[in-house]
């Protein structure tokens, strides 16, 4: 196969204009071409004014492939096509009786899970949460009654973090194995839509993700693996240094040498217990701030220009830095366009918010997290799990501030710049469920995130015409960005620094952020895992 980049075409272009335009530009007839697949497509809409136009990565087989490419030598934009297929690394042996359990049925484990599985491992998959579909009632209950469950709510239960959400399906991960294609591969198939594989920022949305995530976990089990739910893994057995199993919160244990941690950020209570059974975790960064609510049309507007609402480009996204004069940066995180702001708190008596959407993107609000980069050494010294009691502190306060009930505390942007309470909303109506209660967001942060975030508005206002409009509608907090620790593994081995046999992993052990970055992670798990097994089976 060829690969041409930077073709570009006009945003309306009839289908079978691309195949026209890589014939002409090969230098070929049009049907020599073979196998014409479209591998990436992308817009640009940086430069105001301007004519937006798709750009396309298309990889196309030839019969003269090589005489093709020989006169295209010093074309960058020709080349063969990288072979992007997967390659399982490890085949178990049908006499393998032994079990990987896989801790988490979030993305990460999920991958780890689905990649075990498939190469015959028959993985043990323990999440304390529940399935998809009591899930999804569990969660709207706190969103329509305000009634929370611990154990089954966003952060819990089969899918993880990532099930309701905006399904997002982009990261800057370097990919030089192509595992993200993988990723989307296994999505598609599992029933994502198709587009996932080329548009440049794909999304699935939360409706499809709950159907495509059980999907997947019936391909594990119809594989021999195991999927268990509301089972919590309460304690981690360890014996000189080495993993040998896990007790569940009902007491049973589950003897295993190979064990994948995919927790996510929000098990606290795990976190403590691993610090507890003297596995090295260490305090990281992450984030801290509010999430902030924009007419959907404000955005698209800015962005897109006279091509706001053009049916192909969907609903306009952004994203925005500030380096405020207390040295803070600060950043639009996990965007949403046309989506909801949510709660997302897995814990009583705190409230968090976070953003999700649906594969339509049609909601009337735009939100993102507008949030304040903290690290351990300046902001919460004090031990490995000092970002923890911070997070839990900032959360506790937001709750009492929304009023006890899970409603969230929220302010206009305009009286939080000026520094005094709300007390009533703009044209924008916020769309956090059950409700927000408006007042004064200043007590909610540390006062140098405060002022960050005051500082930022206007200057992000100068990116996005509107971005800093008096009643664009502020929630607290924003707490969970990422995990405020990294469970540290070797590089090679991705073992555990000190606990062999346990393998971090995902965005709960600081080593993903985002959906496709904890599958890639999962996936490079499941092949360490699957070679230090035959490899130990191979030397006793
Ligand atoms: P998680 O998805 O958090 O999964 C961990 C799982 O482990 C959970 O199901 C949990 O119940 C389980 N678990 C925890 N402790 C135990 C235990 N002791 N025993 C058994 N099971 C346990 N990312 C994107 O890329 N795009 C988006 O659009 C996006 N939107 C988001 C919207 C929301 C509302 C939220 C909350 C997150 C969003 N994210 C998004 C982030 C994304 O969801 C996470 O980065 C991703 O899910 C991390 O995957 P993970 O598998 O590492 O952890």
């Amino acid at each position: 196969m060829i690969r041409l980049t930077e073709l570009a075409l006009p945003l309306d272009h009839p289908a079978e204009a691309l195949p026209q335009v890589v014939a002409k530009h090969l230098g070929v007839a049009q049907s020599e071409l073979q196998n014409l697949t479209v591998f990436k497509r992308s817009y640009d809409a940086r430069k105001k004014n301007s004519e937006i136009k798709f750009i396309y990565i298309v990889d196309v087989g030839l019969t003269n492939e090589a005489t093709v490419l020989a006169r295209f030598e010093s074309d960058h934009h020709v080349r063969p096509s990288p072979d992007t297929h997967y390659y399982p690394v490890a085949q178990a042996p049908a006499e393998l009786t032994e079990r990987p359990v896989v801790i988490g049925f979030g993305p990460c484990g999920l991958f780890a899970a689905l990649i075990l599985a498939q190469m015959g491992f028959k993985p043990i998959v323990l999440e304390r949460g529940r399935n998809v579909r009591t899930r999804t009632k569990d969660t709207w209950a706190l969103w329509r009654n305000n009634v929370l469950t611990p154990e089954s709510n966003v952060q819990f239960g089969e899918g993880g973090a990532g099930l309701f959400s905006d399904g997002k399906l982009y990261s800057q991960i370097k990919d030089p194995k192509f595992y993200g294609r993988k990723v989307m591969h296994e999505f598609v198939r599992a029933g994502a839509p198709e587009e996932i594989m080329y548009v440049s920022k794909p999304h699935i949305g939360t409706f499809r993700l709950t159907g495509v995530v059980a999907a997947m976990r019936e391909e594990i089990i119809a594989l021999g693996g195991e999927v268990r739910f509301e089972s919590k893994v309460a304690s981690l057995d360890v014996e000189q240094n080495r993993v040998q199993g896990v007790t569940l919160a009902n007491g049973e244990q589950i003897k295993s040498r190979y064990v994948v941690l995919a927790v996510g950020h929000s098990a606290r209570d795990t976190f403590r217990m691993l610090h507890d059974v003297g596995v090295y975790v260490e305090a990281k960064p992450f984030a801290i701030g509010f999430r902030i609510e924009h007419p959907q049309s404000l955005i698209d507007h800015a962005r897109l220009g006279k091509y706001a609402g053009h049916p192909d480009l969907g609903a306009a996204d952004y994203k925005l830095v500030h380096h405020a004069k207390n040295g803070r940066a600060v950043y639009s995180f996990c965007m949403c366009p046309g989506g909801t702001v949510v709660a997302a708190t897995s814990e009583e008596g705190r409230v968090v918010t976070n953003g999700m959407s649906q594969y339509s993107r049609n909601e009337r609000n735009a939100n993102a997290g507008i949030v304040v980069s903290i690290n351990p050494d300046e902001d919460f010294p004090g031990g490995p799990l000092a970002g923890i009691d911070l997070q839990e502190a900032l959360e506790s306060h937001a709750y009492v501030a929304g009023g006890k009930n899970y409603c969230a505390p929220g302010q206009l942007v305009g009286d939080f710049i000026k520094a005094k309470p709300s007390t009533k909303l703009g044209e924008v109506e916020p769309s956090y469920k059950p409700g927000i209660t408006l007042g004064d967001l200043s007590s909610t942060l540390p006062s140098y995130a405060i002022d960050a975030i005051r500082e930022a508005l206007p200057a992000f206002g100068k990116k996005i015409r509107g971005f800093d409009r008096a009643d664009a509608v502020l929630t607290g907090v924003e707490t969970r960005t990422s995990s405020p620790v990294r469970i540290s593994r070797h590089r090679d081995s991705l073992q555990s620094v000190n606990t062999q046999g346990l393998y971090p992993a995902g965005e709960g052990a600081g080593y993903a952020g985002g959906i496709l970055s904890a599958g890639v992670d999962g996936i490079k798990i499941a092949e360490e895992l699957a070679k230090a097994m035959l490899n130990d089976l191979a030397g006793e």
